[in-house]
Parts: structure tokens; C-alpha cells; sequence
């Protein structure tokens, strides 16, 4: 059924070398897309793209760091030859934190938490515009976090920037709609990933995470990809401006 398929689509999934990055990519390709994906190591990329084409699925990457602009405008040049000019899907989802007390942070980190979770993927969805209005049928889901609504002890910063994002995704829904482009968000919450294993082997912490969180266990990066696919499926072709939790029941838990 079409209506669950990605077959004959196009993706470009940013820091698809591992953690949920990489749960998309994988869940993207079994639903039948091609995907274009980036990250920062040249020897991982290359190691995951080989994995990727031993599995049957259509993988090409670009070692990009998307802090850069010009990396940036380098990363779509090169999706876009790779697809010849259409898009179907972008797939926002690099990002990172430095965890600090707001009086602490210095101007080096702000503007470093900046240029990755925000900056970065406003100018991915500048760059890929043209490309997803081209395709006829454009979604652009970002990687957001519980922490753009809800205050978790994870730094100010990344809140914010992750605030930002969940407007931002009502925003192009409302102006790029008329372009066929739908835009959602996935607000995950802790999820066992690179990112945050330092946190999560600390016992006391992990304790802490799961008291809050009804279903009393942490999430696995294919309980988000699981989302983002059906975000981008012709399923989901009425769903625009959203951004939907991943997150056992934390963030309706009141008490
Ligand atoms: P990981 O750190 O495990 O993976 C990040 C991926 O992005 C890697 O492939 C990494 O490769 C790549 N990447 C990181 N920085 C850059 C860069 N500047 N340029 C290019 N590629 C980059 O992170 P997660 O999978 O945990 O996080 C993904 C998203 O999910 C983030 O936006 C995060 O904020 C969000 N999130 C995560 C949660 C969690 O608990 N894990 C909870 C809520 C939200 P490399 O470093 O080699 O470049």
C-alpha cells in the first residue's frame, strides 16, 4: 500500500552515523527511500555506508560539520546532484548540548549551542527549499526535545534553541504549505544514544529519569524513528505544524 511506503522518495538525514540520526536513516531505507546523510568522521561514515549497502539500502553520505555554512551549501550541492534536484524529505536532526548553570555559560558556547541546534538547521531548510518544492511532495521533520516546552535540568541554552525550533515548525507549515511541504517536530526525551550515555551510566541519574517517567524506563533511538518515518509517510499527509513527544508519559506526568 503506497499509503505506507517511501518507495522512489528522496532524504537527506543530517549526523546519520549514529544514535537516532542513524535509526532514521535505517528506518527511511526500509520503508524504500534513497537517502543522502552526513557526519563529521570520514572513517564511521564510510564504515556505515558499507553496513547500509550490505543490507540492501540506498545510502550515499557527505563528511560535513554543519556548524559550517559553506559545508552546508557543499552538503546540498551534493544531495542535489544525487537526486537530480528533488527532495522529498529533510530530516533536521544534529544537535548537541553543553549542560551548565545559565550564569556559567561563556559567548563561545552560546554561540556554539546556537549554530548547531538552530542555526544550522534553519539554513538546511533555506538550502533544501527549492529542492522539496521541486519533488511536488516535501516533509521536513526536525529532532527537537521535551526540553523546548518543558524545563529538565539539560541548560538553558538548549532549551531555547529547541523553543525555537517547535516555532519554527509552525511557521514554514503555514508559509511553505502552499509549496506541498509539511513541517513537524519529535520531541524525544532521554533516549539511550552517544549523546547522553555519560548521563544514563550514572546510576543515580538514570534513577532520577526514570521516577519521572510513567512507563519508569528511558527511550531507544528506533522509538524515535519510528515517528519520524510515519511524519514523512503519505500517511501522515494531513499533519503539519506538530510537535509530538516521544517519551514514555514524561511530559503529562504532573505528579
Ligand atoms: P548523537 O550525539 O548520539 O549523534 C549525533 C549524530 O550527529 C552523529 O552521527 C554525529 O556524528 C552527528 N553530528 C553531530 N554534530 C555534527 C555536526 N556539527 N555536523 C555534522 N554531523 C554532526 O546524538 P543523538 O542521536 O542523541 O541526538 C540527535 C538529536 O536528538 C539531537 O538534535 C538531540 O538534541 C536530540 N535529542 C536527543 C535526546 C537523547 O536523549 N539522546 C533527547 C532529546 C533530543 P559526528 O559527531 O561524527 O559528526
Amino acid at each position: 500500500n503506497s499509503r505506507w511506503s517511501l518507495a522512489g522518495m528522496t532524504a537527506l538525514v543530517t549526523g546519520g552515523t549514529r544514535g537516532i540520526g542513524y535509526a532514521v536513516v535505517e528506518e527511511l531505507a526500509e520503508l524504500g527511500a534513497a537517502i543522502h546523510t552526513c557526519s563529521r568522521n570520514e572513517p564511521e561514515l564510510n564504515q556505515r555506508l558499507q553496513e547500509w549497502s550490505g543490507k540492501g539500502f540506498t545510502v550515499t553520505g557527505s563528511v560535513c560539520d554543519l556548524t559550517s555554512r559553506p559545508q552546508r551549501q557543499q552538503l546540498l550541492e551534493k544531495a542535489a546532484s544525487v537526486f537530480n534536484g528533488k527532495l522529498n524529505i529533510l530530516i533536521n536532526n544534529v544537535g548537541t548540548n553543553i549542560r551548565k548553570p545559565t550564569t556559567e555559560y561563556t559567548a563561545e558556547e552560546y554561540s556554539a549551542l546556537m549554530a548547531t541546534n538552530l542555526e544550522a538547521s534553519y539554513h538546511m531548510c533555506q538550502l533544501a527549499h527549492p529542492l522539496l518544492k521541486a519533488s511536488g511532495v516535501g516533509s521536513i521533520v526536525f529532532i527537537s526535545s521535551v526540553a523546548g516546552s518543558i524545563h529538565i535540568t539539560s541548560g538553558s541554552i538548549y532549551g531555547a534553541t529547541k523553543g525555537a525550533i517547535n516555532q519554527l515548525t509552525k511557521n514554514l507549515a503555514c508559509e511553505w504549505a502552499k509549496d506541498n511541504i509539511r513541517t513537524n517536530s519529535v520531541a524525544p526525551w532521554y533516549t539511550r544514544t552517544s549523546l547522553v550515555e555519560h548521563l544514563l551510566s550514572n546510576e543515580e541519574f538514570l534513577g532520577r529519569v526514570v521516577s519521572r517517567t510513567p512507563m519508569r524506563r528511558v527511550g531507544e533511538a528506533n522509538e524515535v524513528s519510528s515517528l519520524v518515518a510515519f511524519l514523512c509517510l503519505p500517511a501522515a499527509s494531513y499533519i503539519t505544524g506538530q510537535t509530538i513527544a516521544v517519551d514514555g508519559g514524561f511530559s503529562v506526568n504532573g505528579f
